[in-house]
C-alpha cells in the first residue's frame, strides 16, 4: 500500500524560487491546484498547493501545518500548474508569483468563490414586437434593445452583456426590468444543458476562408498561422472555427491585445454566442472577473474572450485557443512576471491537447520562421471578400515637399479630393501630444524631466509639459529659465496636427484617436461610432487607429512620418514601423471608399519603403529576417536580457558588474554575454538603469547560465534597494 502523503508543497506569492513544505491538517480532503492558508513568518498567507508528498527534509520540529483549507476542490487543475511551473521556469521568475499571480485578485487574497446565480435571459414579447412596428416605442435606448432581440431572431433570449454589446449601450438591470414591466420583454433563466445555439453568419465564406477553417484540425494540433490581408475576414474564420469546437462541446480561449482598443470584436462574438462568453480583462470590476473566471473555471460559460492574462483561465474541456493579432506587443507582460501569452498559448495548447491559432496581417518574424521551417502550419487569406484591394503604398519625398506642421502640399491636395467624394481621411502619426520637445533658441536648453532621462512633451491643455516615461507634469514654461527667451515647441504630436488640420479644414468633422483624447470608458466606442455615421471626415491618430477597426469609408490613409521608426537600433523598431503602416494602411480601400495611401519621408529610396506592399507582407519583410540571421537575432538565435536597477547611477553600475561576472563564469559554449552598459534610458524615475544581453544559437545554454548564475547572485544578499529583472525574448531592447 503506498504511504499517505503527509506533507504539502505549497507555493506562496513571495519572491522566492522554492515550494514550502507544510504538514497536512487532520483529515484533510486536499488536491493540488486548492487554495490553503498557512502560518507563514509571524502571520499567515495564501498559496496554492502544488503537490502532495510523504516525506520532507524540514526537520519535523519545523514544520508547520496547513492552518485551513480554503476550497473544496482545485482551482487550477494539473494542466495548469503544469503550464504556470513551466512558464516560472521559462521566464526564470519566482514559481508562487506566477502561480498564486494566476488566479484573480480577489481569490489571491483569500475570498470564497462566488456562487454564480444563473443570467437572466431577455427575451422580446409579441406586444414588445408590436410596440416596435407600430413605432410606439420612443425611448432610443429602447428601441435598441427590442431591434438588437428582433434581429436576433424569432425566440433568441440574450443576456444582458450580450444585449449591451449588441446596442453599444451600458445597460444597467433596471433598464431591462422596465421593458418587461412594460410587457415588451419577459425575463427566462438559461439551461446549462442546452446552451444557446450561435446564431447565424451574416455572411457565407469566401473558399479561402473556408480552406482557412478546414485547415483546423483540432485532433491533431499543431499550431496553425492564419495570415490573412486586412480586411480578409479572419474574425469570420475565427468565429467558424469556434462553433466547430464548441459543438465538439469543448472550450473556446480568444485571446486579443487589448479589449478596449476593439469594442467591436468582443461586440461580435458576444452576439455570436449569445449568452456563452466570458469576457475577462484588467478593466473590469473585481466581483465581475471573478465571475467571469468561475463560469469559465465551471464549463458555465464556454468561450472567454480576454487579454493576456486570460491565458491562465481554467478551462476544463478547452478545445482551441485563438490568438488574435498575435504580432501586438501586448501579449508580453513588461514586468513582475514577463511572461509572453502568444508564446505561452503554444504551450497551453500542446498541454491540453487542444488547437492553437495564431492570426495577423503582419505576423511577427518569429511566427513567420516557424511557418516557414514547417513548425506551425499556415493558412492564408489573400483577398478580401469584397474584391477590393488594399491600395499600393505611394510616397511623397518630404525634401522635395517639405511639410508644414506634419503636412505637405501633395498630401493636402489628395485630402481635399477625398473629403470632395465624401469619403474619410485617416492620419497616422504615432506621437501623442502637442509638441515633442520644448527648447531655446537662445542657448539650445531643452525642458527635460527631473526624474528620467527624457525630454518632456508639451500637451495643449492648460498647457502642460509631461513625460512619457513616468507621467512627471508641469506647467508649460513659456520663458526660458537659463536666458529668458521664450521657448519655442519643436516636432508634432497628434494634438498640434489637429489643430493645423482644424485650420486647413475648418468646416470638415475632425476626430483624435489617442490615449489622451479617448480617456473615460466607452469613449472610443463613441468616437468609432460617429467614424462610422460621419461621411466626409478626418481622423488624426496614434496606433490606435490602425486597430483592426472596420470601417467602409476610409479614401485616404496618410502615414505623416515613419523616418523615426525605421532608423531606430531597437531590436524589433523597422519590424514594427512595417507592421503599423501595413496595418494603418488596411484601413482604406474597404467598402466603396477605393482609396490611397500616402507616406510622407525624407527616404523615399530606402529599400524598405520602396517594397513596401500590404499584399506581400512575408516577401517584404524576407530582407528583415536575413539580416536576423547574419546577426544571430531572433528568431536565428535567443535573447535575454538582464536589467539592475538602483537609486544611485554608481550602485547600479557596481552590481551591474558583479552579476556580468557570475554570468560570465557560469556561461557556456556559444553564449554571448554582452555587457554591462546603461540601458537606453538610463535613469527613469529617479533610478539607474545598466544591462546585460545575453546572445546564444540555440536555448539551452541561454537558460542553464542564467539559472545558475541566478542562484550566484542571490547568494550575494543584495541590498534590498537594487532590483534585478530577467527579460526573456524581450521584446524591446530599450
Ligand atoms: P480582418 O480581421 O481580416 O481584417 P474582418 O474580419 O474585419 O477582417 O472582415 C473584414 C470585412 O469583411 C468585414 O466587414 C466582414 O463583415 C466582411 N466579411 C468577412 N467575411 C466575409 C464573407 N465571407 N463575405 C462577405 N463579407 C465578409
Ligand atoms: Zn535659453
Ligand atoms: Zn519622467
Amino acid at each position: 500500500m503506498p504511504a499517505t502523503p503527509r506533507i504539502a508543497l505549497v507555493a506562496l506569492d513571495r519572491p522566492l524560487d522554492w515550494l514550502f513544505d507544510y504538514r497536512l491538517p487532520e483529515a484533510p480532503d486536499l488536491q493540488p491546484g486548492q487554495r490553503v492558508r498557512v502560518p507563514f513568518g509571524r502571520g499567515t498567507a495564501i498559496g496554492v498547493v502544488v503537490e502532495l508528498t510523504t516525506s520532507s527534509e524540514v526537520p519535523s520540529g519545523r514544520l508547520r501545518t496547513i492552518q485551513e483549507v480554503l476550497d473544496r476542490e482545485p482551482l487550477l487543475d494539473p494542466r495548469l500548474l503544469e503550464l504556470l511551473q513551466f512558464g516560472a521556469r521559462y521566464y526564470h521568475h519566482p514559481i508562487g508569483e506566477a502561480l498564486v499571480g494566476a488566479l484573480p485578485p480577489a481569490l489571491r487574497h483569500g475570498a470564497p468563490l462566488p456562487a454564480l446565480t444563473p443570467e437572466t435571459l431577455w427575451r422580446l414579447t409579441a406586444p414588445g414586437r408590436e410596440a416596435l412596428d407600430g413605432h410606439t416605442v420612443r425611448g432610443r435606448r429602447q428601441q435598441a434593445v427590442l431591434r438588437a432581440l428582433e434581429h436576433a431572431g424569432a425566440d433568441a433570449a440574450l443576456d444582458r452583456a450580450t444585449l449591451a454589446a449588441a446596442t453599444g449601450l451600458q445597460l444597467a438591470p433596471r433598464e431591462l426590468r422596465g421593458l418587461a414591466e412594460r410587457g415588451w420583454l419577459e425575463a427566462t433563466t438559461p439551461d446549462p444543458e442546452h446552451p444557446l445555439p450561435p446564431t447565424s453568419s451574416d455572411h457565407v465564406l469566401t473558399p479561402e476562408q473556408r480552406n482557412a477553417v478546414a485547415a483546423l484540425d483540432p485532433d491533431h494540433p499543431t499550431p496553425l498561422l492564419l495570415q490573412g490581408v486586412t480586411g480578409s475576414g479572419k474574425t469570420e474564420v475565427y468565429l467558424q472555427m469556434a462553433e466547430r469546437v464548441l459543438a465538439q462541446h469543448r472550450q473556446v480561449l480568444f485571446l486579443i491585445p487589448e479589449i478596449a482598443l476593439t469594442p467591436q470584436l468582443s461586440a461580435r462574438i458576444q452576439q455570436r454566442f449569445p449568452g456563452q462568453v466570458a469576457l475577462l480583462h484588467s478593466g473590469l470590476a473585481e466581483g465581475e472577473r471573478l465571475r467571469a473566471w468561475e463560469a469559465a473555471r465551471r464549463g458555465l460559460r464556454r468561450i472567454v474572450v480576454g487579454t493576456r492574462s486570460a491565458l491562465f483561465t481554467p478551462l476544463p474541456d478547452l478545445g482551441l485557443i485563438i490568438v488574435d493579432e498575435e504580432h501586438d506587443a501586448a501579449f508580453k507582460q513588461q514586468d513582475g512576471f514577463r511572461y509572453n501569452a502568444r508564446d505561452l498559448a503554444i504551450k497551453r495548447g500542446r498541454v491540453e491537447g487542444a488547437a492553437v491559432v495564431l492570426g495577423s496581417a503582419t505576423p511577427t518574424l518569429e511566427t513567420l520562421h516557424a511557418a516557414t521551417c514547417g513548425r506551425y502550419a499556415q493558412a492564408r487569406l489573400d483577398n478580401r471578400p469584397d474584391g477590393s484591394h488594399p491600395p499600393p503604398v505611394e510616397t511623397i519625398d518630404t525634401r522635395v515637399h517639405p511639410a508644414d506642421e506634419g503636412l505637405t502640399a501633395p498630401l493636402l491636395d489628395a485630402m481635399q479630393q477625398t473629403l470632395a467624394a465624401d469619403h474619410q481621411c485617416f492620419l497616422l502619426l504615432n506621437r501623442r501630444g502637442f509638441a515633442r520637445v520644448l527648447s531655446c533658441d537662445g542657448c539650445g536648453w531643452v525642458a527635460e524631466c527631473p526624474d528620467c532621462d527624457a525630454r518632456l512633451t508639451v500637451h495643449a491643455h492648460n498647457p502642460r509639459a509631461v513625460c512619457h516615461l513616468c507621467g512627471h507634469q508641469e506647467t508649460r514654461p513659456q520663458r526660458c529659465p537659463e536666458c529668458g527667451e521664450p521657448l519655442a515647441q519643436r516636432g508634432l504630436g497628434t494634438q498640434r496636427l489637429e489643430q493645423a488640420l482644424a485650420r486647413h479644414f475648418p468646416t470638415t468633422p475632425l476626430i483624435r484617436l489617442d490615449r489622451d483624447s479617448i480617456r473615460h470608458k466607452g469613449a472610443l466606442e463613441e468616437a468609432l461610432e460617429r467614424i462610422r455615421h460621419l461621411g466626409a471626415a478626418i481622423v488624426v491618430g496614434t496606433q490606435m487607429l490602425a486597430k483592426g477597426h472596420d470601417f467602409p469609408q476610409v479614401g485616404l490613409v496618410g502615414v505623416i512620418d515613419v523616418d523615426q521608426g525605421l532608423f531606430s537600433v531597437d531590436l524589433r523598431a523597422t519590424e514594427n514601423t512595417l507592421q503599423l503602416i501595413v496595418q494603418a494602411a488596411g484601413r482604406a480601400g474597404r467598402g466603396s471608399g477605393g482609396g490611397r495611401v500616402l507616406l510622407q519621408t525624407g527616404h523615399p529610396d530606402h529599400p524598405l519603403i520602396r517594397s513596401l506592399d500590404a499584399e506581400q507582407y512575408p516577401a517584404m519583410v524576407a530582407p528583415l529576417l536575413e539580416e536576423r540571421a547574419a546577426a544571430g537575432m531572433p528568431p536565428h538565435g535567443y535573447l535575454a536580457l538582464v536589467r539592475v536597477e538602483a537609486g544611485a547611477a554608481e550602485v547600479a553600475r557596481h552590481h551591474a558588474e558583479r552579476v556580468a561576472a557570475h554570468l560570465l563564469s557560469a556561461a557556456t559554449d556559444g553564449l554571448r554575454v554582452l555587457g554591462p552598459a546603461p540601458a537606453p534610458r538610463h535613469r527613469v524615475n529617479r533610478r539607474f538603469r545598466e544591462q546585460i544581453l545575453l546572445q546564444s544559437t540555440r536555448r539551452a545554454p541561454l537558460h542553464d547560465t542564467l539559472g545558475r548564475a541566478r542562484h550566484a547572485w542571490q547568494a550575494d544578499e543584495l541590498p534590498r534597494t537594487i532590483r534585478i529583472a530577467i527579460d526573456i525574448d524581450p521584446v524591446s531592447l530599450a
